[in-house]
């Protein structure tokens, strides 16, 4: 019981660390193209801000999508987790010991990861990294953690991420979720310019859904992601598209290849 204490006393100073720092966001100049995101497949991205910060989001590298033979990343600043199933928690607990790299998560999937330096947080929590301001926002889905063996652990809510890059995007990753109305929320307090959004259906929304979403979010730009991993997941970038058009929603579909970096 001791330890128990001790180990949320722990995440909780971690969490002090933790900064939220609105004032960054005032004046900041978006510059386009200094923002590169890489995508390798799934919902897992590799982000590079102007200021150098390299972050990744649910970085499952190991993917049946990822790009064959490239290079991992060798130096990750943070790796941010929208929740704890396996396609999303992925590869962190390695990238984290191997690079001692700070992970962000829900407070409860924070205390099953096996690692001492979790940041643990939840919804309307943000946190400032170099030039990047990080606000967590829900998200409609799961988030049980586990190895598939045993009835999972309770891992919290599962949440997307807006991230607000000085001189850059106000870049949203959803994780999985289906669309949901408080999204014109997320638009309306975060102003978010670019949003990767699940497609595939069958665990999220599919296109017609993400679509809707786009509307709500009135981003400029939708990256699709969360499509093709494996059959269940059949929703296109075609079928968004398609599905924009029908919603009268003029924000333009960046389509990426496993391996892509988009210039943001
Ligand atoms: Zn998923």
């Amino acid at each position: 019981m001791r330890a128990t204490f001790a180990r949320a006393a722990l995440l909780l100073l971690a969490t002090r660390a933790v900064v939220p720092a609105a004032e960054k966001e005032k004046g900041s100049k978006a510059e386009a193209g200094k923002t590169k995101a890489t995508w390798w497949g799934h919902a897992a991205w590799v982000v590079k801000t102007p200021g150098g910060e390299t972050i990744a989001i649910d970085p499952w590298l190991t993917n049946p999508k990822a790009p064959a033979g490239a290079t991992q990343p060798t130096q990750l600043d943070a790796i941010l987790i929208t929740h704890g199933h396996f396609d999303h928690v992925g590869d962190a607990v390695f990238f984290y010991y191997r690079s001692c790299s700070e992970i962000y998560s829900a407070f409860e999937l924070c205390t099953l990861l096996a690692t001492d330096k979790c940041n643990g947080m939840n919804m309307g929590g943000s946190f400032t990294i170099k030039d990047v301001t990080v606000h967590l926002v829900p998200a409609m889905h799961s988030s049980g953690f586990g190895d598939g063996k045993s009835p999972p652990g309770y891992g919290g809510p599962a949440m997307g991420y807006v991230l607000s890059v000085e001189k850059g995007p106000v870049l949203y990753h959803a994780g999985d979720t289906d669309v949901f109305g408080d999204m014109s929320l997320i638009a309306e307090r975060y102003h978010p310019t670019v949003a990767m959004l699940p497609i595939g259906g069958h665990f999220t929304m599919d296109p017609v859904g993400a679509a809707l979403a786009t509307k709500l979010l009135k981003v400029k730009t939708v990256i699709p992601m969360h499509f093709g991993t494996f059959p269940a997941l059949d929703g296109t970038p075609e079928q968004l598209a398609k599905a924009l058009k029908a919603e009268h929603v003029s924000a333009k579909v960046e389509e990426a290849k496993p391996g892509d970096t988009l210039k943001l």
